[in-house]
């Protein structure tokens, strides 16, 4: 069948559980044990982010249909046994740009709906850009039409001329920089700022910008939390054990210090199933924090406090309620047992395992894993 014609078959069946309440009730009792933490990153008019108007319509869906419940309310709930979560939901954002200030916030304000916000402490206190961002800078202000990226004996081929082509090479940049180390990050941003004679300011520009802590102050009067996000946003599973742990320790102690509102779950940085292991979970755990969130939405068979689950919001507002209602999850937990299935059958018939895939998420396995450019804007 046709790639796009499966698509269009989806959607209208989508549409038809959406469009009745006994179908859409059905839907949401079937997904009753799960509760959507919506994850957001960008607000604006760019291609990353989320526009004003798409946010305030998500919101009112949301406020009219939807019990939002506060990250803490939600996991001390969880905690003492709740299962049927139908019609709630959790509004969470990640980074702590100031776009969040100016376009989220006010939006949630004036519905009175909580949200949590994950913050990057080294970001907020004005020590770092976002490394991601400093790709971007770079892409965006070079004067040249193009250029080519040498790293590691290959060559990434940058078309500067065109706003996708600038896209393009953030994704293989941005996609490069996931699977590798800090240090060898910082050559690769070091290289690239060369190669395209651009120097990068000592401060984000207002495009890349954090929240102040007086913006912090003043949301946490109005029902925004704040929990710790790291403190470089590093990509934890390509850190030292020592390295990841000062991260997690050092944000949580710099955030709860700073943030009225702080509450004790902390992000994974970048947070899909190769950025994060069980030795950090156990880590989270043992250090006595409430919760702990990923940044994926699949996989929920191996979902614990410590890895709680997140869906990026659709701009499609279809997609946005399909999620919202459980769908996505009642997916993944459909087709979850059909790949257990199959990796057992892998496993049956290569007992050494020699050419079964690892099922213990290894460093190995993850360093092969080549990441496309979704997993880039999880960041
Ligand atoms: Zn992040």
């Amino acid at each position: 069948m046709e790639w796009g014609s499966r698509v269009g078959i989806k959607r209208t069946i989508k549409q038809f559980v959406l469009r009745f309440d006994i179908t859409r009730d059905s839907l949401s009792w079937l997904a009753r044990r799960h509760c959507p933490i919506l994850m957001y990153h960008r607000f604006g008019e760019g291609s990353r982010e989320i526009s004003a108007q798409t946010f305030a319509c998500q919101l009112d869906v949301i406020k009219h249909s939807f019990n939002v419940l506060p990250l803490v309310e939600f996991c001390r709930q969880r905690r003492e046994g709740r299962t049927d979560w139908r019609k709630c939901c959790v509004i969470t954002v990640d980074d702590g740009y100031r776009d969040f200030y100016q376009i989220a916030y006010p939006a949630l304000r004036e519905r009175r709906l909580p949200a949590t916000l994950f913050v990057t402490t080294g970001f907020l206190n004005r020590e770092i850009w976002l490394w991601w961002d400093v790709i971007d800078y770079l892409v965006s202000t070079t004067a040249l039409s193009s250029a080519t990226l040498e790293c590691g004996g290959k060559e990434i081929h940058l078309d500067l001329t065109t706003p996708q082509g600038r896209k393009s090479g953030w994704d293989a940049v941005a996609s490069l920089c996931t699977r590798i180390n800090n240090s060898d990050k910082q050559l690769i941003l070091n290289r690239l700022a060369e190669t395209l004679h651009v120097s990068v300011p000592q401060v984000p520009t207002e495009r890349y910008a954090s929240c102040s802590v007086e913006e912090l102050k003043e949301m946490a009067e109005h029902e925004i939390s704040f929990g710790p996000h790291s403190v470089n946003h590093p990509v934890l599973s390509r850190c030292e054990p020592d390295e990841w742990k000062r991260e997690i320790s050092d944000s949580r102690r710099h955030l709860s210090a700073r943030a009225k509102g702080y509450v004790d779950v902390f992000a994974y940085p970048s947070g899909t199933k190769e950025d994060y292991n069980k030795g950090m979970e156990a880590f989270i755990e043992s250090a006595g924090f409430d919760a702990a969130v990923a940044a994926h939405c699949d996989d929920f068979l191996n979902e614990s406090q410590f890895c709680l689950r997140r869906c990026s919001p659709s701009r499609d507002l279809v997609d946005f309620l399909w999620t919202l209602n459980g769908g996505e999850y009642l997916r993944c937990r459909l087709s979850e047992p059909l790949k257990v299935m199959m990796r057992g059958l892998k496993h049956a018939l290569f007992p050494r395992g020699k050419h079964a895939p690892s099922m213990n998420g290894s460093g190995e396995d993850r360093k092969t894993n080549a990441k496309g450019f979704k997993d880039a804007t999880l960041l």
